[in-house]
């Protein structure tokens, strides 16, 4: 665990919302930074780089929808923990889907904000402590992360998905581990809307045409029975 303080944006217009969020993160020993106006959530984001977001979904100048999007159109990987009314609490699927890591319903305990807070914060440093890496060689088979590009030792190149560069990320920050199905979900679909466990092997599998010589006897991205997969380096 890095001893860095940890930067944490508030975008929140109920003032007396915001001023327990501020008082109480402060005194968890957060740097905290304020944002009422929907519409300078991403130039306050910017300017701070932090390392979490606290998001409500009703703002005046713009939606937490919106600025949920346009953080992670701008590669943000930061969490964010969206906060929503009790009834749009339907909505929280939509929230998940366009790239918000956790949601509560409000009125919500400021405990359990501080433990997801908490558990968000230490999932997200173990991912990028790793990584993110630009160059990976898998034997003979070099794989730019940067590019999105893979090329086979005989010159065949394949194209990656945004989503198979994540994956990659993840697999290497988890190198050597297995790895479930479920935690792939969580960490690098985020419980997306219609995604299980079988898109995960769909994606695999997929991803393995493109980085093993014999994709049905794969020697780095294993099955191991029973537990998930692993990425094997050395
Ligand atoms: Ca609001």
């Amino acid at each position: 665990m890095s001893d860095k303080v940890k930067k944490i944006i508030v975008v929140e217009d109920e003032p007396s919302l915001v001023f327990t969020l501020q008082d109480t993160l402060e005194s968890e020993g957060y740097e905290v930074h304020t944002v009422t106006d929907g519409a300078k959530a991403l130039d306050k984001v910017k300017q701070t780089n932090p390392d979490l977001m606290i998001l409500d979904l009703m703002l005046p100048g713009k939606s937490g929808y919106d600025i949920c999007q346009e953080v992670r159109d701008q590669k943000y990987t930061f969490p964010i923990i969206m906060l929503t009314a009790r009834d749009q609490e339907i909505d929280k699927v939509a929230g998940l889907n366009i790239g918000a890591d956790d949601y509560m319903t409000k009125p919500f305990g400021v405990k359990e904000l501080l433990a997801r807070i908490k558990a968000r914060l230490r999932r997200a440093n173990a991912y990028s402590k790793a990584g993110p890496v630009e160059m990976l060689k898998l034997g003979d088979v070099k794989i730019d992360l940067k590019e999105s590009r893979v090329t086979k030792p005989d010159g065949v190149e394949h194209e990656l998905s945004t989503r198979e560069v994540e994956l990659i990320q993840y697999l290497v920050s988890k190198s050597n581990q297995p790895i479930s199905r479920d935690d792939l979900l969580e960490n690098v679909w985020r419980y997306e809307y219609s995604t299980n466990t079988r898109t995960v092997d769909v994606h695999i599998s997929k991803l393995r045409a493109k980085i093993e010589i014999q994709p049905d006897e794969p020697r780095y991205l294993v099955t191991l029975h029973g537990v998930g997969y692993m990425l094997r380096l050395n």
